[in-house]
């Protein structure tokens, strides 16, 4: 009576697939033990590294400063006179790759004048849960009305 391992190689055999007894086996040579110099070498790697300045900060505790150029949180700015820039023209959104401003514009009237010509930004909303902040909205902008502070999105 034949085993199963007998088997498995008859059956093999028969269908023309390598057998495995049949591939070479190549001894590696296996280095030895590191030398105490090379020990030492790549301990020095790990005792130099500690006196070494940290380049990460125990966040949230505390928050990195970002880079001046950064592209965070946006802003709606307003003119000196306080009246709003937005014009409700909705550019931003449709400059958008994510899908992720909504811009409802409004008529101005006389007794709610909200920006300097007929209309101006009724609802505005940007879901942060979207963008990725690439910037486009910013630059589609006719009156410069949005723009970028550097203020990471997710700490405010
Ligand atoms: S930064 Fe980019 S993704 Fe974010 S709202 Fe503006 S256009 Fe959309
Ligand atoms: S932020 Fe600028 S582009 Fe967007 S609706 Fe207002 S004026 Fe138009």
């Amino acid at each position: 009576m034949t085993d199963f391992n007998e088997n498995l190689h008859i059956e093999k055999k028969a269908s023309g697939q390598a057998d495995i007894n049949s591939v070479p086996f190549t001894e590696v040579e296996q280095p030895g033990p590191a030398s105490l110099a090379q020990q030492a070498k790549g301990f020095w790697v790990t005792f130099s590294t500690m006196f070494k300045k940290n380049q990460t900060v125990q966040y949230p505790d505390v928050k990195a400063p970002t880079a001046p150029r950064f592209h965070g949180r946006h802003q709606l700015n307003r003119h000196p006179d306080g009246l709003e820039k937005c014009i409700g023209c909705e550019l931003c959104a449709w400059a958008c790759p994510a899908d992720a401003i909504l811009v409802e514009g409004g008529n101005n009237t006389p007794g709610n004048q909200m920006s300097p010509g007929e209309r101006h930004g009724a609802v505005y909303q940007i879901n942060y849960l979207r963008c990725i902040f690439c910037g486009l909205c910013v630059e589609a902008c006719p009156t410069r009305a949005l723009t970028m502070t550097n203020q990471p999105a997710h700490l405010l």
